[in-house]
């Protein structure tokens, strides 16, 4: 037997009220060894349905839950939705609504079949909530006439919707309608052999012709459900049993009012479960009877019953249905956060995105790329504000890039515009109609950019208070955004406006870190090249060009007697005297392709390139004199009145390895011009 024939068979006997003929308990003992090769879950429904056939409820509640559980663990959505069914049927017959209830919102949960919502709306007529019935009625219908074959189950199905229709109609009063559902009813379910099904029409008949006052047609009506249900075989009429109750009462209630007090005592007599009914029927009757002792011992009763079963029963069981509504709403809802999670992640990524791009059109790129699974958009545009003016730089429509465009934060014909002044966020459901317009625009006309939009929301980019531009998201259709949406692009917007403050805190730290490196290669005191670049370029510098035999002069230069000055007149004048002496120096050596460096306390070099070495020397010279000329004071000096200074310097031809050599023979020449006495030039030859 394959598994689809073990499904057909527990379906049988396991899907709502088959009543006929049936050896149920043998068939189910003998799929045994299937059921267990199917796995645990149909082994565990099988011995649920057959604990039910045998009446035995506890058990078939705790094997259906574990094969729920099982079910569920295995994958198998199938079966699980099956035993769910099965178990609020269960508990349906035993009018245990609450957990009926639960076991349908389980079934439903998995997959909404029409079978479920039938069941959930048959419920519903039990607690006498009409309008809720008839929406879950609408719900099982439209399920099953949008399937263009019908299976035979969902014919069946079909005609216990309409059953349960009937019904609705006619506790809503509407008998001619209740009436000719019914007939259909009947018809169908002879024309199928569907046993429980005619029961039904029967009685719905049957109360129909009772409501109208026809005792004698509503009895037979009656009279031929109760046969029809009693015709079933011992294990199925457990499943009927409630409705043979449910005619029993409408038998009794027609007997009572056709004034036949006795038989109506007798019907109501045989119920077998005890409920509001039974009481009310035997104290009208009694009462009728004049029967007064009766009527007030079973009166009584009732208030005992009252008290201890009936109200409180029905009290829990109201506010255990009004739990489990609330929870499938709460769990309805909990969906839509979860749709609303997943968008706040789409968010969350965007703006991880947004935080970590580097410029503007990275910003839009990843906005552009991710809003959609948020959002429907025809347009999106980001501008920046600079000055007053909103540069709309980046803009898509339709996915194609749009012109660069601007308009001023004071134009006060446009949208940006008072969305920049105003620092409030604007959205428009209908924008084509000029009375939302004329709230933003003085003019209310279409000076659009790009395609006319319906729907949109214009939103400032800020950060604290300070509004650095505008995001707008835009779509054709009308009613596209919600308060939702604009919270979206609010949330968005406060990231991009984190990205940029974060760019212009980079940029002045870019700025910054220049300015340290320039400062790193210069020298504090006198501004010009320390030692330190002088080696990085040195190398550079004496490059063998195009011109191999170019000269290349290096210059050594030397305060004369700087400690004494600085002895006699103090550092800070020794600096002032430093930074007079850089600038004379400045003069002839830091200039036309000639670079000067401060090579350590007193002492500079400098690079004279293309030059003959007399013209250097005369060069020198006359710097030199000149510093002696700008007449600083060193008294103590031991070569003049004034700071002096030596030069040394060696001309050699260019070459990458040559500027060793040609800074030893400056510093030679330097020392020398100090021997010599200082305040002089000395030039040593290559
Ligand atoms: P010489 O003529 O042989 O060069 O003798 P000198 O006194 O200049 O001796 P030397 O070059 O050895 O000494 C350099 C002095 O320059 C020592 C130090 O006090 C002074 N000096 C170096 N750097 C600075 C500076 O940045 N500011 C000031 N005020 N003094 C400095
Ligand atoms: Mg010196």
């Amino acid at each position: 037997m394959d598994r689809r024939s073990v499904e057909k068979i527990l379906e049988k006997y396991g899907r709502i009220f088959y009543v006929g003929n049936d050896d149920r308990i043998n068939e189910l003992e003998s799929i045994k060894k299937y059921t267990i090769d199917l796995g645990r879950e149909y082994e565990l429904y099988r011995l649920a349905i057959l604990m039910a056939a045998k009446g035995k409820g506890t058990d078939t509640i705790s094997y259906s839950k574990k094969g729920i559980e099982e079910s569920i663990v295995s994958g198998n959505d199938y079966l699980a939705v099956e035993i769910y069914m099965f178990l609020g049927i269960h508990y349906r017959m035993k009018n245990q609504f609450d957990d009926a209830f639960r076991a349908y919102i389980g079934a439903l949960k998995i997959s909404p079949t029409a079978r479920c919502y039938n069941n959930l709306a048959d419920l519903y007529i039990l607690i006498g909530a009409l309008d809720e019935a008839q929406e879950f009625l609408s719900k099982a219908l439209h399920l099953l006439e949008s399937k263009e074959v019908l299976s035979e189950f969902e014919q069946r199905l079909l005609n216990i919707v309409y059953t349960n229709q009937s019904e609705v109609e006619l506790l809503q009063g509407n008998l001619e309608l209740a009436k000719s559902s019914g007939l259909s009813i009947l018809e169908y379910s002879k024309e199928n052999g569907d046993i429980f099904n005619q029961g039904y029409g029967l009685t719905v008949l049957g109360n129909i012709c009772l409501i109208k006052k026809e005792y004698e047609s509503a009895m037979n009506y009656l009279n031929e459900a109760d046969l029809l249900y009693k015709s079933c075989d011992e294990s199925s009429q457990r499943q009927v049993e409630a409705y043979i109750g449910e005619v029993l009462i409408l038998q009794s209630k027609c007997l009572y009012e056709w004034g036949k007090y006795e038989e109506s005592i007798d019907k109501i007599n045989q119920l077998l479960l005890k409920d509001k009914h039974y009481y009310e029927y035997l104290i009208k009757n009694y009462e009728a009877l004049d029967k007064k002792d009766e009527a007030y011992k079973i009166y009584q009763e009732f208030m005992t019953y009252i008290v201890t079963e009936e109200e409180n029963k029905k009290a829990e069981q109201k506010e255990n249905f009004k739990t489990t509504v609330e929870i499938y709403e709460t769990e309805k809802k909990a969906h839509e956060y979860e749709l609303l999670y997943s968008n706040t992640k789409s968010i969350g990524e965007i703006g991880r995105q947004i935080i970590s791009a580097d410029k503007l059109d990275h910003v839009l790129n990843a906005i552009h790329s991710h809003i959609d699974k948020i959002m429907d958009f025809n347009a999106l545009a980001l501008g920046v504000i600079e000055d007053g003016v909103i540069h709309f730089n980046w803009m898509f429509e339709n996915n194609e890039r749009l012109e660069p465009y601007e308009t001023l934060v004071e134009n006060k014909n446009s949208m940006s515009g008072w969305v920049a002044r105003n620092k409030k966020a604007i959205r428009l459901n209908d924008a084509l109609t000029r009375d939302e317009l004329k709230k933003y625009k003085e003019t209310p006309d279409m000076n659009w950019h790009g395609d006319t939009m319906d729907s949109m929301i214009v939103a400032p980019i800020m950060v604290k208070n300070e509004i650095l531009g505008i995001i707008s998201v835009q779509s054709s259709d009308k009613f596209q955004y919600s308060e939702y949406d604009l919270e979206v692009i609010n949330t968005l917007a406060s990231f991009i406006g984190v990205a940029m403050k974060n760019w212009q805190s980079k940029q002045a730290l870019k700025e910054m870190n220049e300015k340290l490196e320039e400062l790193s290669k210069t020298d504090a005191l006198t501004g010009v090249s320390n030692r330190h670049i002088l080696s990085e370029i040195v190398e550079d510098i004496f490059k063998k060009d195009l011109h191999d035999d170019h000269k290349i002069s290096v210059v050594m230069i030397d305060i004369d007697h700087f400690k004494e000055y600085n002895d006699t007149y103090g550092h800070i004048d020794g600096d002032r005297c430093i930074i007079e002496i850089v600038n004379q120096l400045r003069v002839k050596l830091d200039t036309d392709g000639n670079r000067l460096f401060r090579y350590g306390g007193d002492e500079f070099a400098a690079i004279v390139p293309f030059m003959e070495e007399q013209l250097v020397f005369k060069m020198l010279e006359g710097i030199r004199s000149e510093i002696e000329a700008l007449k600083i004071p060193n008294k103590k000096s031991k070569v003049s009145d004034f700071v002096t200074c030596s030069f040394g310097f060696t001309t050699v031809k260019k070459g990458e390895k040559n500027y060793q050599k040609a800074f030893y023979l400056a510093d030679e020449a330097l020392y020398k011009a100090k021997a010599k006495g200082k305040n002089q030039t000395v030039f040593i030859k290559d």
